[in-house]
């Protein structure tokens, strides 16, 4: 594949489409991803192109979640872990979390292939192989998921997600986070904390906060949590983008 200058104006989207079909071509990435990601940069275009004050919050909520669960788990797909596997890890080493790969197009191989490259980039546990229990409401091989992993989870991290899985997520009782550029999927409209940002921003912008978190007392994280509300800041994102819009020419 040709080599993409440094220079080109449209450098990280470049790299970020060359990782995504090279990942497709070595079974990593369904066929399907690659529109995902596709609809992914339409929304990201929108947004500018960078993380908005109102993903920065919806990080910060995301960060001290996850840091105050029991028992917290970052969920992966092929698009995921070809973008994102260095970001991925750390985060979950910075909280600690566990990860655990979950695939809607399920094939052992992927699942192998998945495993290998998180383990090639210095993961020392990936949940996702055994599989030996499944989300109530789902009758799709995404409904597969281990036991000590997602079904026991209190809190769930998980970058693009379809809305069905999120909202059988939900009602297990789960607290959901999801990444997600697209402020109107279900997924968006059904996660208890949605950040709307790219998953190469996102994920290590989280793991910023996690750091910083980590100085802040107990009533100044109550009152964060308490100030939080998901659809309202979804709101603020749609404004945002046809603020944005309307002031472009
Ligand atoms: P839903 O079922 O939630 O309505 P959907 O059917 O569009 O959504 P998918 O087809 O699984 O869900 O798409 C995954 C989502 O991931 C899309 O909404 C897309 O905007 C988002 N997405 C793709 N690439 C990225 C990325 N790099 N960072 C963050 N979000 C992304």
């Amino acid at each position: 594949m040709e080599k993409i200058p440094d220079t080109h104006p449209r450098y990280n989207s470049l790299i970020s489409r060359k990782k995504i079909t090279q990942a497709m071509k070595k079974g990593i990435v369904h066929e399907t991803g690659l529109i995902a990601h596709g609809r992914g940069e339409a929304f990201d275009y929108l947004l500018g192109e960078i993380t908005i004050p109102q993903a920065d919050i919806a990080e910060k909520i995301a960060a001290i979640t996850m840091v105050c669960a029991k028992n917290p788990v970052i969920s992966v797909n092929g698009n995921v872990v070809t973008l994102v596997s260095k970001d991925v890890i750390s985060l979950a080493e910075s909280i600690p979390a566990k990860i655990e790969v979950n695939l809607f197009h399920r094939t052992n191989s992927r699942i192998d292939k998945i495993i290998t490259e998180l383990v090639n980039f210095g993961a020392k546990n990936v949940y996702g192989k055994k599989a030996d229990a499944k989300i109530p409401g789902l009758n799709h091989n995404r409904a597969l998921c281990d036991k000590d992993g997602i079904f026991s989870a209190d809190v769930v991290l998980v970058p693009l997600e379809d809305g069905d899985r999120c909202k059988a997520l939900t009602d297990m009782g789960k607290t959901v986070i999801a990444i997600d550029l697209n402020p109107l999927s279900r997924t968006a409209q059904t996660a208890s904390i949605t950040i709307v940002d790219n998953v190469t921003r996102a994920i290590s912008n989280i793991e910023k906060w996690v750091n910083k978190i980590k100085t802040f007392n107990r009533n100044d994280i109550n009152n964060l949590i308490k100030k939080w509300h998901n659809k309202r800041n979804l709101s603020e994102i749609t404004s945002y983008i046809s603020k944005r819009l309307n002031s472009l020419f």
